[in-house]
Parts: structure tokens; sequence; C-alpha cells
């Protein structure tokens, strides 16, 4: 007979973390499988960790739902257990007549969202604020800003452990049978391949959720479950620009992420990104040869920020529901007992605001789960 528990989760970023952190209660025995060695090592700690207000998202959507719960819900975490963070604020920027009207529909967006305290600015009102940014008109966002996710990971790891939750890294998960009302989980160690049973899973898997609910039997073509690869870069700026910009500056979005932005973190170092381009394979290597395309980008808003200044820094990968050229796509997070599969919970397409978004989240996976 094999082994019994009551939750697995799969993976041990973000939304492992924190849903591990919110279902622990003692009652059930949970257990976090992860394949790397620790958590945190993929998309959780390769993101701009930037506090979304929930201004893009069409309204209703988990995007947009869920970003403006998980700020409110982040920011007093942060306030709680001392996670460092500046609530900068943000300034949407835009560049001719086509973006200013654009900028109008994202105020009107955000209202819709529940994101209140946006307001419309002149190029006047934009330069007393910003002196340095050249735009014809900006929106302001003052509930964005930016936090130290690491000591986040790093909390909802230690609470998920207090509360119970067992983690049990190097172990991948490489298959996921029905076994009656239950699941048979195989995984991978150092020891070899193993089985147990689990009455609920949580595929928290990140850029591998689509293969892990392909495991289970779900055809991800037909369920639209299928992720495509979005890779964001990142250059840094010398330290000459430090201070030069207070806030978050964001230009138009791109079809597939928020823009090139400017960000100060909160260590001092000045960061340029992500951009968005789709590839193939996972890999986080920064082509040097894509400093002019950032220059250019930035140029537009920043003036005075210079070629030579911009080094290559780091890169992640969305794992994008929505591929090249196609409309908006929200996250899934579902109790797939309607496909015939009670128990077994998928998140995929766990995107930007996925890290804002984070604590809402795994309120949500909670309350889905009974
Ligand atoms: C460039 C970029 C910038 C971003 N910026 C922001 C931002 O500023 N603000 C914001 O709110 N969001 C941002 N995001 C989004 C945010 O980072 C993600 O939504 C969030 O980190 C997703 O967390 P996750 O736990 O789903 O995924 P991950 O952190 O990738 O965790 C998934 C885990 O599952 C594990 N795993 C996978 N397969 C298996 C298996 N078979 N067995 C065991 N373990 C497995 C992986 O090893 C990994 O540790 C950004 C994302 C990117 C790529």
């Amino acid at each position: 007979m094999l082994a019994e528990i009551d939750v697995a989760i799969i993976g041990a970023g973000v939304i492992g973390l924190a849903t591990a952190r919110e279902i622990s209660q003692g009652k059930k025995e949970v257990f976090v499988f992860e394949k790397n060695r620790t958590f945190g090592l993929e998309t959780s700690s390769r993101n701009s960790e930037v506090i979304h207000a929930g201004i893009y998202y069409p309204e209703d959507s988990f995007k947009a739902k869920l970003c403006v719960e998980g700020k409110n819900l982040l920011y007093k975490l942060c306030d709680k257990y001392n996670i460092a963070y500046k609530k900068s604020g943000k300034i949407i920027v835009a560049a001719d007549e086509n973006e200013i009207n654009w900028l109008k529909e994202l105020y009107e967006q955000g209202k819709k969202n529940g994101v209140k305290d946006l307001t419309l600015l002149s190029r006047t009102e934009l330069k007393k604020l910003e002196p340095n940014i050249e735009a014809r008109a900006g929106l302001l966002s003052p509930s964005s800003g930016i936090f130290d996710s690491h000591s986040l990971l790093k909390f909802l790891y230690s609470q998920a452990r207090e509360k119970g939750a067992e983690f049990v890294f190097n172990t991948e998960v490489i298959g996921v049978g029905k076994a009656g009302t239950k699941y048979e989980i195989q995984i991978k160690d150092r020891d070899g391949i193993s089985a147990f049973v689990a009455h609920v899973v949580v595929n928290c898997a990140g850029l591998k959720s689509d293969q892990i609910a392909q495991l289970t039997g779900i055809d991800i073509v037909k369920s639209g479950y299928k992720l495509h690869y979005c890779k964001g870069e990142y250059f840094s700026l010398d330290s000459k620009y430090k201070n030069l910009i207070s806030r978050l500056i964001y230009p138009a979005p791109e079809q597939a992420g928020h823009g090139i932005h400017w960000r100060q973190a909160l260590d001092g170092r000045v960061l340029l990104g992500p951009s968005a381009r789709y590839v193939e394979e996972i890999d986080y290597t920064v082509d040097k040869t894509h400093k002019q395309a950032f220059y250019d980008s930035v140029k537009k808003f920043l003036p005075l920020v210079e070629l030579e200044d911009l080094e290559p820094e780091s890169a992640g990968i969305r794992p994008k529901l929505q591929g090249p050229g196609e409309n908006f796509r929200d996250f899934v997070i579902t109790h797939e007992e309607e496909a015939g599969f009670p128990g077994l919970i998928n998140l995929i397409g766990i995107e930007s605001p996925g890290l804002t978004a984070s604590l809402a989240i795994a309120k949500y996976v909670s309350g889905i789960m009974s």
C-alpha cells in the first residue's frame, strides 16, 4: 500500500509557498514538492519586484481582482512583518496623441478595477513630479511600489513550515495519475522513483504547470492550457543615474508585456526592463546585442540616458497562455471537478501580476479546495 497524504502542492515558487501557508492549519497534511534544491529559484526570483496597482487588466478578470486584493494584502503583510517596500508610485508615460488616448482608456479601466487613486497628468504636471522625464502626458498611480520579494519568499516558507507544511526539495513530480477519487503521484529524487497517494493536488509548477496538467490526463491543447514562454531581459544603468527619478516609469505596453520600464531597486540599483520576446527554451542568459533596443526604448522618455551606461543584468521567463499576436488571457485557477478531476487544482499562466496577487491567489485556492 502506498503512503497517503492530504494535499500535494507541486512547486515552491511564490504561489506554492503562499498556498502552503494559507492551507496548512495542522488538520491537513500538506507536502510541497520542488524539483530545485530550495524554494523560489525560478520566475519568483526573476521579476521586477513591482507591486502592481491592477490597472491594465479587464474588470472582473482574475488578474484585475486578485491584483487589487493582493496588493492590499501584500502592503499590510509587509507592514506587519517588516518586509521592506517603497510605495514609490508609478507614472505611465505617453509619447504621442495615440498614447494619450490610450492613457485615458487605462485611467477608465483602472477605475473600473477599483484603482481609485489614478490621476492623468499634463506634460507640465509630469515635469513638476519628474523633471528628467520627457513625455506628452502621464498617468500617475500612487499605490504602485517595489518590495523585497526575496524576504517575502523566505517569510512565506517559514510561516508555512511553522504551520506544519513539509517541504521536499530536489524532488521532481513526474507522474500524476487518477486513482479513484485520489491521485497517485510519482516522484523522482536522488534515490530514484517512488510513489504515494494524495487526496488533493495543487499544481503551482509555473513554467511547467501545463505539463503537470497534461500528466493528469487533461488535454492541454483543447483546454487552452498550453503555455508559451516569453522572455524578459533586464539591463542595469550606471550608478550615476541613481535618484534621478523617484517613481517607477513605464512606457506604453508592448503586445506581450508592460514595456521596458525604469525602476530603482530598494538596494539603489537602477534597472531597465523587462523586454518581451517569445522563446522556445528556458534560457536566462541576457543577449548583449539587445542593448541598442533597450537604449532606444528608454531614450524616448529619458533623453539624458547614454548607450555606454547600460549593462546586461538578468532575465526571467513569463509562463504565458497568450501566444504571439493573441488577445488577453487570464490566469487559469480552477478546481477541475467538472472536467472529472475532483481534488485537482490547476494554476496555469501565472505571469505578471502573479507576485502582487500571490496572497489573494492563495486565499482563492483555499476557497475552491473545500
Ligand atoms: C520578467 C518578469 C517580470 C515580472 N515582474 C513582476 C512584477 O514586477 N510584479 C508582479 O506582480 N509579477 C511579476 N512577474 C510575475 C511573477 O514573477 C510570477 O507571476 C510569479 O513569480 C509566479 O510564481 P509561481 O510560483 O507560479 O512560479 P515559479 O516561481 O516559477 O515557481 C514554480 C516552481 O515549480 C517548480 N516545478 C516545476 N515543475 C515541477 C515538477 N515537475 N516537480 C517539482 N517542482 C516543479 C519549479 O522548480 C518552480 O520552483 C514577472 C514575471 C517575469 C517573468
